[in-house]
């Protein structure tokens, strides 16, 4: 990992810039406001991007037409971890249905013809080395939030 203090918030900018195309394609309803007030995270830029790239695409794919997709960021206090920034990808794609919740991030499930089932897996480990947490939430029929918690401050590895 090359880690370097990041404002999450930018580098949400920049991939939202990055998808501007796929985006436009899906008809996606992107609302995302950046938080001014929030610290920078130590973070490798381009593992958080990749991650972020895989949620809003999943996020995209989920909804028909016309998807609309939350982006929001906040800080808070983990019982584990400590200080950390969340970062929450929330679309109204109908969710996910509530037993297959726990096999999303197994390599290669997948619930689409051409799918390769590996975007999650994905996003799980580079949250993984970031010492941090992925929290999927559903409310089958209508919604998905998948939430990536990283810690302000890390020990080195
Ligand atoms: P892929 O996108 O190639 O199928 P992923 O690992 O990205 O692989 O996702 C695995 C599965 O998790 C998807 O096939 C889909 O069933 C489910 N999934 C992921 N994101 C969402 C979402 N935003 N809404 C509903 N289901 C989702
Ligand atoms: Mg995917």
């Amino acid at each position: 990992l090359r880690m370097e203090p990041c404002s999450l918030g930018l580098l949400i900018q920049s991939v939202l810039k990055l998808l501007e195309y796929r985006l436009k394609e899906y008809n996606a309803d992107v609302s995302y406001h950046l938080n001014p007030d929030l610290p920078d995270v130590t973070v490798d830029p381009d593992r958080i991007r990749e991650a972020l790239i895989n949620l809003i695409t999943n996020a995209c794919e989920a909804a028909t037409d016309g998807c609309r997709i939350e982006i929001r960021e906040s800080r808070g206090e983990d019982p584990e971890l400590g200080p950390v920034v969340m970062l929450a990808v929330k679309d109204y794609g109908g969710g996910i249905d509530e037993e297959l919740v726990h096999k999303v991030t197994t390599p290669f499930f997948t619930t689409k013809e051409d799918g390769s089932g590996l975007g999650l897996s994905i996003v799980e480990r580079i949250v993984k080395e970031h010492q941090g947490k992925l929290v999927i939430s559903s409310d089958p029929g209508k919604s998905t939030e998948f939430l990536l918690i990283l810690p302000i401050t890390r020990g080195v590895d």
